[in-house]
C-alpha cells in the first residue's frame, strides 16, 4: 500500500526528468495538467538525440526546463516575436511548448528549439540570425524524419507557396538581425535560411560545419565568407552557386 504524505495531489505533478549524453543534459518537463502527455516522453528523446548528434553536448552539464503550455498563453507575445514559432519558444534554459497531438509536428518543434538551446549553450554570443534559424529548421526536419521512421510515416514538407516574390538577395539575408513581419516574408526568410545552411552543411560535412558555426558565433565574428574562403577554399563560383540556390524556391 502507498502512503500519501502530501496533500498536494490536486497540484501539478513532479516534473518528468529525462537524461541524455551520459547525464550531461537533464530535461525537466513540467505541466499543469495531471501528467505529461505520452507523446512528449516518446518524441523528446528522439529529437534530443538527433540534435545532440549534430551539434554536440554542452561543454558543462546543463539542465533544460520544458514547460508545456496551452497555445493561447504565450501565443500573442510570440506572434509578435517570431511568427512561425508561435507554438514553441526557447529563452535561456527554458523552452515553452504547446505539444499538440501530432508526433511529427511536435518532433519538428522540439528539434527546432533544442537546436537553439544547444547552440546557445555552446556559443552564448549566438550565431547570426540566418545561421541560428536555418540550423534550427534543419534540425526540426531531421527530428521529424527520425520520429517518422518508427511510425512508418513519411514527412511531407512542401515548400511554402507564393514566396518567390519575397526572396531576398544573399547579402540581405546574411545581414538580417530581425524577423520579417508579414507571413509570406517570414516563410521566405526561413526557407532561405534553411536552404543556405543545408548547402553549407552538405558541402562542409558535420565537423567542419560545427567549426564554422563556432567561428561565426564568436562575440566578434569574421565576415561569413572569410573562413569559407581561407579554411575551406570556397571560390567565387561556390559563392555564386550559393546565392543562386537561395533564389530558386521550388
Ligand atoms: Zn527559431
Amino acid at each position: 500500500m502507498m502512503t500519501i504524505l502530501s496533500t498536494s495531489s490536486a497540484q501539478a505533478p513532479d516534473p518528468l526528468r529525462l537524461e541524455f549524453a551520459e547525464g550531461r543534459v537533464v530535461c525537466l518537463i513540467k505541466t499543469d495538467d495531471k501528467e505529461v502527455p505520452d507523446i512528449v516522453g516518446v518524441v523528446l528523446p528522439i529529437a534530443m538525440r538527433c540534435v545532440l548528434e549534430e551539434i554536440g553536448a554542452p561543454p558543462e552539464p546543463a539542465t533544460l526546463t520544458i514547460r508545456l503550455e496551452k497555445p493561447p498563453r504565450f501565443y500573442k507575445r510570440s506572434k509578435a516575436l517570431r511568427p512561425v514559432e508561435a507554438l514553441a519558444v526557447q529563452d535561456g534554459d527554458k523552452i515553452r511548448l504547446h505539444p499538440g497531438s501530432d508526433p511529427l509536428k511536435l518532433a519538428f518543434r522540439l528539434g527546432h528549439e533544442l537546436s537553439h538551446w544547444l547552440v546557445y549553450k555552446q556559443h552564448p554570443a549566438r550565431p547570426p540570425l540566418w545561421l541560428d534559424e536555418g540550423l534550427a529548421n534543419r534540425m526540426g526536419s531531421a527530428a521529424a524524419e527520425a520520429a517518422a521512421r518508427p511510425l512508418s510515416q513519411t514527412i511531407e514538407r512542401p515548400a511554402p507557396g507564393n514566396i518567390a516574390k519575397h526572396l531576398e538577395p544573399l547579402d540581405t539575408l546574411l545581414t538580417r538581425t530581425t524577423y520579417p513581419r508579414k507571413p509570406l516574408e517570414v516563410a521566405a526568410f526561413y526557407w532561405q535560411a534553411e536552404t543556405l545552411v543545408d548547402a553549407l552543411r552538405d558541402k562542409l560535412g558535420r565537423d567542419a560545419f560545427r567549426e564554422y558555426l563556432g567561428l561565426l558565433s564568436a562575440p566578434e565574428p569574421p565576415p561569413w565568407d572569410a573562413p569559407l574562403r581561407e579554411t575551406w577554399y570556397f571560390n567565387d563560383a561556390d559563392f555564386q552557386w550559393l546565392s543562386e540556390r537561395i533564389l530558386n524556391a521550388p
